[in-house]
This record gives C-alpha cells, sequence and structure tokens, in this order.
C-alpha cells in the first residue's frame, strides 16, 4: 500500500497488523504477493538497488515473525512510459498468475486507491478496499463506481474478511 514515495528503509513502516495478517493467510495456504507501482525508480528519485535493498529487508522482518511475501511485483516506469505493469493496468497480477499458476478471479486484492480497485475489477479478481491511507481519499469514487467487494478500515479486517468467507465456503 502506498503512502507516498518511501525511499528508505529508515522511512518503511509496516501498517499495523500487516505481518500477523500476512501470516495468518500463509497458515491458511494463500500466497501472497505485493503489486506495486514504484515510478520514483523510472524518475530517478530512488535507485533500483535501494527499492530492492528495502524489499529484501520486508522479506527478512516477515521471515523473523513466520510470515512469507511469494514475491513482490514492481513497475518501475514512468507514468508517461505507458507500459503494461503500471496498475490500473493489469499486467503484474497477469505476470503473477502465469508464473504461480494463480486463478485470478479466485484471488483477493486488497488495496488503499481507486488505481488498485480498477486493476482487480480489469481482471476480476474480489476487491477490498482498505480506508487507510489514500482509501478515505478514493471511497466515494469507488463506491460510485462499484469498483471494490468490500470495504474496510485496517488491513487487518481485510485478512479476517478473505478467512471468513473462504471458511463459509468449505
Ligand atoms: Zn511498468
Amino acid at each position: 500500500m502506498d503512502k507516498g514515495y518511501v525511499t528508505s528503509w529508515k522511512e518503511f513502516k509496516w501498517l499495523p497488523g500487516a505481518i500477523e495478517g500476512i501470516r495468518a493467510l500463509n497458515e491458511r495456504g494463500w500466497l501472497v504477493f505485493i503489486i506495486t507501482n514504484q515510478a520514483c525508480v523510472g524518475k530517478n528519485i530512488l535507485e533500483r538497488e535501494v527499492l530492492d535493498d528495502i524489499h529484501e529487508r520486508m522479506q527478512r522482518d516477515l521471515q523473523r515473525n513466520q510470515a512469507s511475501i511469494s514475491q513482490i511485483y514492481v513497475c518501475p516506469h514512468r507514468p508517461e512510459a505507458h507500459c503494461a505493469c503500471r496498475k490500473p493496468r493489469p499486467g503484474m497480477l497477469l505476470q503473477a498468475a502465469r508464473e504461480h499458476r494463480l486463478r485470478l478471479h479466485d484471488c483477493y486484492v486488497v488495496g488503499d486507491s481507486l488505481t488498485d480497485m480498477i486493476t482487480a475489477k480489469e481482471v476480476k479478481s474480489y476487491s477490498i478496499l482498505v480506508r487507510s491511507g489514500l482509501g478515505q481519499r478514493d471511497e466515494q469514487q469507488v463506491r460510485s463506481l462499484e469498483l471494490a467487494d468490500h470495504y474496510c478500515e485496517t488491513v487487518d479486517e481485510a485478512v479476517h474478511h478473505i478467512i471468513q468467507k473462504e471458511e463459509a465456503v468449505v
């Protein structure tokens, strides 16, 4: 989830409940991915090596807490590049689906922006808008376009919703 650009490990902070949420999903056999626009790389605000280092440190944090993210997909391009991967285009989701044999209509996309919700709908994933960060700003628009399948306050709530929904099916 983007809260402006994070350009150093010092600025990075897990959202409350995020690590626990990832672990809870892992424990139930779910793979978790991060799909992130990082135009700051294309704009030379952030070096790719620094971004990769932040991601490695995130992975180590997770490992220490018995949680894991299968892969972090990054679009490093500037918006003007009109690449296929920058959200709201679904390139990164399609790539994840290919590489990890995912059925996207059985996947959940948890995000905090209108862009994330459009991306989810492009591939018919179940979309959850978290109201933290940009979520509050974009909620009105997301609602009027009916782009989210579910709304919640925190990542933690999103994870609980997913687990409840899945357990109701089984
Ligand atoms: Zn891209």
